[in-house]
Order: C-alpha cells, then structure tokens, then sequence
C-alpha cells in the first residue's frame, strides 16, 4: 500500500513581490542560469517523477548542465540529498549558482568527468544520467555503484546514446519512453508548434 505523507511544516516565507517556485518538479526553464544546455521543464517533471525521490535518498546527477534535475530532486523534500558531477567548469559554476539561488545549498558539486569522477563516491539510491551517456564506462560504473533497489533513469537525444539505451533495456529492463514536447510560437502573424528534441528516457531499478 502507499505510505501516509505527513506535513510537518508549512514554509511559505517568501520576500515580497519574490517569484513563488513551487515544489513540485518541472519549474520554468527561465528560473535557471543556463547555455541552453538544460532539461525543459516538462522532461524534467517526468525525469524527477521517474526518479522517485524519498526523504533522505542521495541522487547522483551525471551531467549535471545546469544542474536543474538535481536541484528539483533536493526541492522535494529537505532531507533529500545530491551530488552534481559535471566536467566544465563555467557548468559547474552554474550548478553552484543555481543551488544558491533556488535553496539547495547542500547541493554537492564534482567537477570532473564520468566515469573517473565517480570513484569513491557514497553509492546513490538513483543516478540520473543526462550526459556522457555514450562515454566508455559510465553506464556500467553508475549501475554497479547504484544501490539494490535503486533507480537508474537516463535521457538520451542522439541516435547514438539511443542505441546504447536500448541494449540496456534489453537485459536488465524497465521501460523505454519517448518523450516529445511542442511549444506554441509566434509564426508571422499566427501560431505554431516549435518541436523540442525528442528525448528517450530509460527508466530500470536494480
Ligand atoms: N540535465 C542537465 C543538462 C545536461 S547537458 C540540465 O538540466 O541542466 C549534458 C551535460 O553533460 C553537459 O553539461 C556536459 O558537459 C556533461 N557531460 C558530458 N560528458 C560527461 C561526462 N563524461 N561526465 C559527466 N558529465 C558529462
């Protein structure tokens, strides 16, 4: 059966006139310092549903970008833990801003690349990879890392990465979703659908 959620708090301090952000994943694209190198906002609700988040379950977010996936699994619940890897340095310097600015100052940053920067790294209860995904050992590193029971969750854009994903799913399982999200555009006087890259996300527990 589903476990009862208990409120405990109910924190609604906020600077007058400061923008609202709610808890729940999936905040405006905008709310973050980014190169456009970002989830949108709509994988993302589904990237951070997938990754099932509990009080106190450390994520591993592997390529971190702007570090948007990590940042809305720590909003869930104060408890909830994270640790950012993320190899360039002007990406990592975002990360690091980004957590300041949207209350997640425990974020804990890795500035390196997968899968060396993972060694030594406390085991996670899910690991999300969003880049690096086609990088020799990166798959297998971050699934012998995760911990039984946990939850991999990785987005692939390229054929490439797709691929690999697909062998994955093969033979260990879980489920393969295609994602696709049009946005409304102006198109002269008029309105159109301006398609985002489709994003294939496999989702498997160990
Ligand atoms: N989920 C992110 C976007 C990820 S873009 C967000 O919402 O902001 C993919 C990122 O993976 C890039 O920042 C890139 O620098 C990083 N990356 C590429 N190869 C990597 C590797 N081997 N290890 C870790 N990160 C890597």
């Amino acid at each position: 059966g589903l476990a009862p959620l208990n409120v405990v708090a109910i924190e609604c301090a906020a600077e007058p006139g400061a923008r609202r952000l709610p808890r729940v994943p999936g905040l405006p694209d905008d709310v973050y310092e980014h190169d456009g190198q970002i989830t949108k906002r709509e994988v993302r609700a589904v990237t951070v549903s997938s990754l099932a988040p509990e009080p106190g379950q450390l994520l591993w977010d592997v390529g971190a970008g702007s570090g948007s996936v990590g940042i809305e699994w720590a909003r869930t619940h104060p408890a909830c833990r994270v640790i950012a890897i993320e190899p360039r340095e002007d990406r990592a310097d975002r990360v690091a801003r980004n957590a300041a600015a949207l209350g997640v100052p425990g974020l804990d940053l890795v500035r390196g690349a997968a899968p060396g920067a993972l060694a030594g790294l406390e085991p996670p209860d899910a690991v999300f990879v969003g880049g690096g995904v086609t990088v020799e050992g990166v798959l297998p590193g971050c699934w012998a890392a995760l911990r039984p029971g946990g939850r991999i969750v990785v987005n692939a854009v390229t054929v490439e990465s797709e691929m690999l994903v697909a062998r994955w799913h093969a033979e260990v399982g879980g489920t393969l979703t295609r994602l696709s999200v049009g946005r409304a555009a102006p198109v002269g006087g008029f309105t159109g659908w301006r398609q985002a890259m489709p994003v294939t996300q496999w989702v498997a527990s160990k």
